[in-house]
């Protein structure tokens, strides 16, 4: 148990307080659409949060899998934001510059948001070639598998024509810049 992380995490605001609501019920677990592939469930990384043990929250699969659908929140009787808690344990272990339980996750969320700020929008393509470039230097078993499965993916939608082969400008491609300049200094992503 981390009492320390634990109690900086406390002060964190809101949808942390939120957590010692939490009667573990495990109605968010139950409707949870990922909860197949997770190492622990909603209710108990709510329940490692209420125990300070944020490391073990931290450390799961878990955070990286949820798909943020708020299915869990809808459900909860005590209108925890367990999808908010999730969002935040992600931001705080990516802040800590900890290697990820699930690579994949961060390093798909780092390349579609360069592709966003590159183009004001997404250009599949383009996304998908980075994001297998930079996934074949990741770890584990599986990933060749599933670069495989997206490359043929990827040629099955360009073969039906949903992808196109060259990126449009985004009309709000300003705005979006903005927003990147605000967030970031102006540095990539
Ligand atoms: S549904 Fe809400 S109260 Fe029930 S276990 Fe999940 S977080 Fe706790
Ligand atoms: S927001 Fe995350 S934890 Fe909640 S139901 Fe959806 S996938 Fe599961």
């Amino acid at each position: 148990m981390n009492i320390v992380k634990g109690a900086s995490f406390i002060k964190k605001g809101r949808v942390f307080d939120d957590v010692f609501a939490c009667y573990q019920c495990c109605k968010c677990s139950a409707g949870c659409p990922v909860a197949f592939a997770m190492d622990l469930l909603p209710h108990q990384i709510i329940r490692h949060l209420i125990y300070h043990d944020t490391e073990k929250a931290l450390a799961s699969h878990t955070i990286w899998m949820c798909a943020s659908c708020q299915t869990c929140n809808t459900r909860c009787p005590n209108e925890i934001d367990i999808a908010g808690v999730m969002d935040e344990l992600r931001h705080m272990h990516i802040q800590s510059g900890r290697y990820p339980a699930e690579p994949a996750t961060p390093l798909f969320h780092h390349t579609f948001l360069n592709e966003i700020q590159k183009h004001g929008r997404i250009h599949e393509l383009s996304l998908m070639q980075r994001y297998t470039f930079k996934r074949r230097k990741l770890p584990g078993k599986g990933n060749l598998q599933d670069m495989l499965y997206d490359m043929k993916l990827g040629l099955k939608l360009f073969l039906r024509g949903k992808i196109s082969l060259w990126p449009h400008r985004g009309r709000s491609r300003s705005e979006v810049a903005a927003i990147f300049k605000h967030e970031h200094g102006n540095k990539k992503t």
